[in-house]
């Protein structure tokens, strides 16, 4: 790089921009560039969905789309950061790989096929009866109440939210399973 493409960025560094995070760093295409945050909508408090530090996030929307998710400077957890990941939340929305179908791969077989969501659901539901019904204990040797099953366990991802936990919860402990947990809590 020739000495004057280096002098004019430190002249603009030295007329108020010292840190060169603002004009200094500009050129004239980004000059003229408007962030999404800008012409937002409206702007949504939501916390980060992927692990347990609970970080704050802004949501803006526009169109009644998310458009950007940022770090929300109000959180007493995260005061404005988020680690790589939750900065780009916004691709778990918005990403065209994001899978919105049933997928299933059967037994022995070496293909995904897609299923109906009423189809997936009858046959989770059928598996989980069938399971209770197999490994139900209704006492121990000695006769006292166990009323159990050791057969299914439960382990949620950080995507799920305090409702969703709380009905998860409540449904399996109602069918009698002990192992119920989950990879990240808030
Ligand atoms: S931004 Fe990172 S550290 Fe914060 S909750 Fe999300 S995944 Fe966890």
């Amino acid at each position: 790089m020739s000495a004057p493409h280096l002098i004019a960025p430190l002249l603009r560094q030295l007329e108020g921009d010292p840190l060169g995070l603002g004009r200094a760093a500009q050129s004239r295409r980004s000059e003229r560039l408007e962030p999404r945050t800008h012409t937002a909508d409206k702007v949504v408090q939501s916390v980060c969905p992927y692990c347990a530090v609970g970080c704050g996030q802004k949501v803006y929307v526009k169109d009644e789309k998310v458009v950007q998710i940022e770090g929300d400077p109000d959180s007493p957890v995260s005061r404005g950061r988020l680690c790589p990941k939750g900065a780009a939340s916004e691709k778990l929305v918005n990403s065209p790989m994001r899978e919105t179908r049933v997928k299933y791969r059967r037994p022995g077989g070496e293909d995904w096929e897609y299923l109906s969501l009423e189809q997936a659901t009858e046959m989770i539901a059928d598996r989980v009866i069938a399971t209770r019904q197999d490994t139900w204990e209704e006492e121990t040797e000695d006769g006292q109440p166990l009323r159990r099953t050791l057969g299914m366990h439960f382990l949620g991802g950080a995507t799920l939210d305090s409702e969703e936990n709380y009905l998860i919860k409540k449904f399996f402990t109602a069918m009698g399973a002990v192992s119920i947990e989950n990879q990240a809590r808030i």
